[in-house]
C-alpha cells in the first residue's frame, strides 16, 4: 500500500479559479468593494476597542475609471496592509483574512458586519483584469507596499511611497472585459450590488447648489460646487430598529428599493432575530388582487448589506415569494451556488422562521385594526391562502387571521362563521355546509336562491380556492363546502318540513322520460325534484366534486396532473312542482312539448353561462320571432 499527498500545482489551479470561481464575471466589483468595506470596518472595530490609535474620520470607498490607461481603481481608507500582511493574505489563495479577524476578535466583532468568508474573493479580479496592482499602507507604522501580479502565479512586491492609510486596487482591464471601463456599466453594478453597503461609496462627482445667503436678491443664482457623488445609502431601513422608523420611513424605503414601483405597499413586516441565527429584513405586502405571477421586483437577499440575489426560491417559502422587500443574513453564504443554498440547514431554519413571523404579524394586524385589515383583505388573501395550502405551520395558525368574506360584504373569522351557520346550514349527513360562490355575476341566480332562504354565501374567488377548500374539509370536523350551483339549495341544506309532491309517481316517470328524450344530451342528467312551486322550474347544477377537480386541474398542482381531462357533466334539476312541469306533462302534441322543454333548457343554460355560439344565436332569433 502506498500513501501520499496529492500534488496540487498552483500553475494549474490558477486558470481554473479564473474561469470557474464565479459564473458571473461582474461580481468581481462586489468582491473588491466588500474587501474595501471589510478593511474599513476592521479599522473601525480596532479603533473602538482601542487597539488602533488612529483618527478613524469619515472614511469612504472610491471607484474610479481611467479610460486612457484602461484601468479601474477601488480605493479605500481602511486598515491597509503591511508587506508581511500582503504575503500572508493575498499570496495565500483560499486563506481568508476576514475569517481570521472574526476568529481573533470573536468576543467583540461578532456584529461588526465583516463580509469576507472563503478567502477567494480577491482573485475574482483576474476574471476581468490582465494585471492587478495593490498599493497599500497599513494603519500601523510600516512602509507602504506595491504588489503586482499578471495572473500567473508569479508576483512582485516592493516598497512604494503611498502616504495615506488604506488600499488602492488597480485593475488593468483585459481586452475581453472592456465593458467594465464603461461608466454606465459600473454604475449599474454599483446600484445592483452595493446600493445599501455600510461604507459610503463615491463614484465620480456631481454639482450641488449652495443655499443662498440671507438677504440675497430675489433673482440671485445660487452658487454651485462639486461634491462627491455617493451612490449608496449606508444606513438602510432594515438595519435600524423598528422603534426608530415611522410608517413613512417604511414606505420611503420601499420606493428606494424599487424605484420603478409607484404603488404603495399595504403592510410591512420588520424581521429581526439574532438567535439561533442572525437575520434582519423588511417584507412588504404589495397590492396583489388575484395575481399569482410576479416577475419583477422580487424579494432581495443580502449578506451584511451586500446584495446576493433576488432568486430567493428555496430560501423564502414559496408563498412569500409574492411579497417584496429585503432579507439580510450573515449566515447566508455569498459565494455558493443555489443548490447548496437550498440544502443548507441554516437556510431551512430561516424559511420556517419567516413563515412563523408572517403568521404572527397577520394575527397582530387584524387585532390592531380589523376594519383596515378587512379593507386590504382582497389584496393580501392570495398570499395567505397560498401559505395555508403550502406551509403546515402557517396553516395551523391561520384561523387567527384568515377572513371569509360574504357576498354581502361581511368578513368572518372561521370561528365567527361557524357560530353563524352551524345550526342553520347542515346537510342530511349532519355536516355543516359552507356555501360559496366564485363569481357573483355569473352565479347570481343561485346566490339569490340561497339568500332568499336566509343562508350565508361566501365569496371565495381566488384561483387557488379549490385547493384551499380541499384542505379545510380535510382538517376541520364535519365541514363541507358547496358552491351555490352544486345542486339545488334544498338538496345542499336539509329542510325541516318535506315538500308535498303535486305529481304522482307515474306522472313523474312520464315527465322525466319526456324531458330526457327531448334533451338527448349525455352531458345532462335529468334530476326531478319536489321543490316549492315558486322555485325555478329548470336549473343546471354542477356537482361539487367534479367541478372542484376540474378547477384544481386548471390551476395546476395538488397532485392533479396526469389524471386526464374530466368530462363536462351537469345535472338538469327540474322542479316537479312548478307550473311549467305540469304544463309540459299536459301538452299532448309532441312537437309543442319538445319546444317547451328546449326553451326551458336554453333558459337554464343561459343562467349558467352555457348558452353559446350557434345555440345562443338560434335562441335569440327564435325569441324575437315569438315576440311578434
Ligand atoms: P476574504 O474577504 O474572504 O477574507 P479575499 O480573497 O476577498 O478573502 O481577501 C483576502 C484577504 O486579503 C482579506 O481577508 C484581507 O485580509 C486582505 N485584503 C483584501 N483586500 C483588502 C483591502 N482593500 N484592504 C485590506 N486588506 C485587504
Ligand atoms: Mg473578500
Amino acid at each position: 500500500m502506498a500513501k501520499g499527498n496529492i500534488n496540487v500545482s498552483v500553475e494549474n489551479i490558477f486558470p481554473l479559479i479564473k474561469k470557474f470561481l464565479y459564473s458571473d464575471h461582474e461580481i468581481f466589483l462586489r468582491e473588491l468593494i466588500s474587501n474595501a468595506t471589510d478593511a474599513t470596518l476592521k479599522l473601525k472595530h480596532l479603533c473602538t476597542i482601542g487597539e488602533a490609535k488612529v483618527e478613524y474620520g469619515n472614511p469612504k470607498i472610491e471607484v474610479k475609471i481611467d479610460k486612457e490607461n484602461k484601468t479601474l481603481h477601488i480605493i479605500d481608507q481602511g486598515l491597509g496592509m503591511t508587506g508581511e500582511e500582503v504575503e500572508k493574505y493575498i499570496n495565500q489563495v483560499a486563506f481568508s483574512g476576514a475569517e481570521e479577524f472574526l476568529e481573533k476578535y470573536k468576543d467583540t466583532a461578532k456584529d461588526s458586519g465583516i463580509i469576507g468568508h472563503f478567502g477567494l474573493g480577491f482573485y475574482s479580479a483576474f476574471m476581468v483584469a490582465k494585471e492587478v496592482e495593490i498599493i497599500t499602507k497599513s494603519y500601523k507604522d510600516a512602509p507602504a507596499v506595491k504588489w503586482t501580479c499578471d495572473g500567473s502565479p508569479e508576483f512582485s512586491l516592493e516598497e512604494t511611497n503611498k502616504t495615506e492609510r488604506g488600499t488602492e486596487i488597480i485593475l488593468h482591464i483585459a481586452e475581453d472585459s472592456t465593458e467594465f471601463l464603461d461608466e454606465f456599466r459600473i454604475k449599474e453594478l454599483l446600484t445592483k450590488y452595493n446600493k445599501f453597503m455600510p461604507v459610503p461609496i463615491k463614484f465620480g462627482n456631481k454639482t450641488e447648489e449652495l443655499p443662498l445667503p440671507e438677504g440675497a436678491a430675489e433673482d440671485a443664482k445660487p452658487e454651485t460646487v462639486e461634491v462627491d457623488n455617493i451612490i449608496n445609502n449606508p444606513n438602510p431601513a432594515w438595519t435600524k430598529s423598528p422603534s426608530e422608523l415611522s410608517e413613512e420611513d417604511y414606505t420611503k424605503f420601499y420606493h428606494e428599493l424599487y424605484p420603478m414601483q409607484f404603488e404603495e405597499p399595504l403592510f410591512n413586516i420588520h424581521l429581526n432575530v439574532d438567535y439561533p441565527f442572525n437575520l434582519t429584513g423588511i417584507l412588504y405586502f404589495p397590492k396583489l388582487g388575484n395575481n399569482l405571477n410576479i416577475e419583477k421586483d422580487k424579494i432581495q437577499l443580502y449578506q451584511n448589506q451586500v446584495f446576493v440575489t433576488d432568486e430567493v426560491k428555496g430560501i423564502v417559502p414559496d408563498f412569500l415569494m409574492l411579497l417584496r422587500g429585503v432579507i439580510d443574513s450573515p449566515d447566508i453564504p455569498l459565494n455558493v451556488s443555489r443548490s447548496y443554498l437550498q440544502a443548507d440547514g441554516a437556510v431551512k431554519k430561516i424559511s420556517s422562521y419567516i413563515t412563523k413571523k408572517v403568521a404572527d404579524k397577520m394575527a397582530s394586524l387584524i387585532n390592531q385594526n380589523r376594519e383596515d385589515y378587512q379593507q386590504k383583505w382582497n389584496d393580501i388573501k392570495i398570499v395567505i391562502e397560498y401559505g395555508m395550502i403550502s406551509e403546515e405551520k402557517f396553516y395551523e395558525k391561520s384561523d387567527k387571521f384568515v377572513l371569509y368574506p360574504t357576498t354581502d360584504g361581511q368578513f368572518y373569522l372561521w370561528e365567527e362563521l361557524m357560530e353563524k351557520i352551524k345550526s342553520t346550514q347542515t346537510n342530511k349527513d349532519g355536516n355543516t355546509v359552507v356555501l360559496y360562490t366564485s363569481n357573483v355575476e355569473e352565479q347570481h341566480t343561485y346566490i339569490q336562491t340561497a339568500k332568499e332562504k336566509g343562508y350565508e354565501v361566501l365569496l371565495l374567488d381566488s384561483p387557488i380556492v379549490p385547493h384551499l377548500i380541499q384542505k379545510l374539509e380535510s382538517t376541520k370536523e364535519k365541514i363541507q363546502f358547496a358552491r351555490v350551483d352544486a345542486d339545488h339549495i334544498n338538496n345542499l341544506i336539509k329542510k325541516d318540513e318535506p315538500i308535498i309532491s303535486k305529481l304522482n309517481d307515474t306522472e313523474k316517470e312520464n315527465l322525466k322520460t319526456a324531458i330526457e328524450t327531448a334533451v338527448n344530451d349525455k352531458k345532462f342528467t335529468v334530476q326531478l325534484e319536489d321543490l316549492d312551486s315558486s322555485d325555478i322550474p329548470f336549473m343546471i347544477t354542477q356537482p361539487e366534486f367534479i367541478r372542484r377537480m376540474k378547477d384544481m386541474q386548471a390551476t395546476g398542482g395538488g397532485g392533479m396532473f396526469g389524471m386526464g381531462n374530466f368530462p363536462e357533466m351537469y345535472n338538469l334539476v327540474v322542479n316537479a312542482n312548478s307550473n311549467l312541469a305540469g304544463e309540459i306533462l299536459k301538452t299532448e302534441n309532441i312537437e309543442d312539448k319538445n319546444t317547451k322543454i328546449a326553451y326551458a333548457l336554453d333558459l337554464a343554460k343561459l343562467s349558467q353561462n352555457l348558452l353559446k355560439g350557434k345555440e345562443l344565436t338560434d335562441f335569440i332569433t327564435n325569441s324575437f320571432k315569438n315576440l311578434k
